[in-house]
């Protein structure tokens, strides 16, 4: 599985590894979240095998990426 980060991967082309669907990050469906530890797994939406995993950041570095990064896309916004 790919560890994607979480303000990028919803815009990065993401290769299944058993079925070789290819699309954007925001095209994969959601898998389980853990909430211990933020993480959400990504499925393939065509074999619906794990391709990826995100850890979902605090608000703090949600506050930095954005002020690092302005007016940047994460993909989240249409959510
Ligand atoms: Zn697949």
């Amino acid at each position: 599985m790919k560890n994607c980060n979480y303000f990028t991967f919803k815009f990065e082309l993401i290769t299944c590894p058993k079925c070789f669907w290819s699309g954007q990050g925001k095209d994969l469906k959601y898998g389980e979240f853990f909430e211990d530890s933020f993480i959400a797994e990504f499925l393939c939406p065509n074999c619906i095998d794990q391709v990826a995993f995100v850890q979902f950041p605090m608000t703090e570095e949600v506050k930095k990426w954005e002020a690092e990064n302005p007016g940047k896309k994460t993909g989240w916004e249409e959510e």
